[in-house]
């Protein structure tokens, strides 16, 4: 605690200098090197003992490390109104027996269409009523709040699977919809249609943050899997967990359902990194391996 304590304040007093007073420079790459909007991009500071502090940000957005590859990486998430361009970062490691070092630099971040949809839906799923209105507020605060808790601990490991065991393709990510001739809110994850009942599995080990059957999303199942990284899974038919439980890769977590606003039987399939909205489609080729 004390360490870390002291640590993180050396790492103040870093960024605090100018880079070119700081001694050393640290090694950092991005993965990918140009990554678009919606992206789980990856950041890999090498050459870093598994007891260094690692800190690092984004546009002052924090990065969460773990040791990985001989260095420290962390998942950085583009949230899907990230403004494309160029983005500076910065990073700190502070490490027993060495000098302290810093990088900084910057990040461009590819541009990506997303294109517009237009749905119709039954006038009740579109015009609230205020107590409606207020419980559909609520709930995705909820969600919200939760998205943005980081547990210290990574809880996933190696590949991420697809969420209903198949090749199948999911799409929208992005969408900015116009329901009933509205404009709302931009689609913030993945769409798999497939028949109702047909098993939707966890795509990475981590924990069942919440279970629950909310107004839009229907019936649902968010993990959390360690360090602001979260996958949900919306309109589900059934739900074979509980919060609280820890789950493994591939584990049937419920089955494809149309509850909540959905035009027919489908699975929202979503992810979040700290907060960030993200192509959760982007976390299945994530060439983080370990
Ligand atoms: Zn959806």
């Amino acid at each position: 605690m004390i360490r870390a304590a002291v640590a993180v304040a050396a790492l103040a007093l870093l960024f605090a200098a100018e880079a070119s007073t700081a001694g050393e420079k640290a090694a950092v790459s991005w993965h990918p090197s140009k990554p678009r909007v919606g992206d789980v991009a990856w950041i890999l500071v090498k050459d870093v003992a598994e007891a260094a502090t690692v800190e690092g940000s984004v546009d002052g957005k924090p990065m969460t490390f773990f040791p990985y590859g001989g260095g420290h990486a962390a998942l950085f998430g583009i949230d899907l109104d990230m403004k494309p361009g160029t983005h500076a970062w910065r990073v700190g490691v502070v490490e027993p027996g060495r000098e302290p070092r810093i990088a900084q630099g910057s990040v461009k971040i590819v541009r990506r269409d997303f294109h517009v949809e237009r749905l119709t839906v039954p006038n009740t799923m579109v015009d609230l009523d205020p107590e409606t209105e207020r419980r559909a507020v609520a709930e995705s605060k909820q969600m919200a709040t939760l998205y943005r808790t980081i547990t210290p601990e990574r809880l996933w490991r190696g590949k991420f699977t697809n969420p209903l065991g198949t090749t199948a393709a999911g799409g929208g990510f992005g969408a900015r919809r116009i329901i009933n001739g509205q404009p709302r809110s931009p689609h913030s994850g993945s769409d798999y249609s497939a028949p109702r009942g047909t098993p939707v599995l966890a795509v990475n080990a981590g924990k069942v943050a919440l279970v629950a059957e909310f107004f839009f999303p229907g019936r649902l199942v968010i993990l959390d899997h360690g360090l602001g990284l979260y996958t949900a899974y919306f309109h589900l038919d059934t739900i074979a967990v509980a919060e609280g439980e820890r789950v493994e890769r591939g584990q049937t977590l419920g089955t494809v359902g149309a509850t909540g606003r959905a035009t027919g039987p489908h699975l929202h399939f979503g992810a979040q990194v700290a907060g960030a909205r993200v192509d959760p489609t982007t976390l299945l080729g994530l060439s983080l391996l370990d």
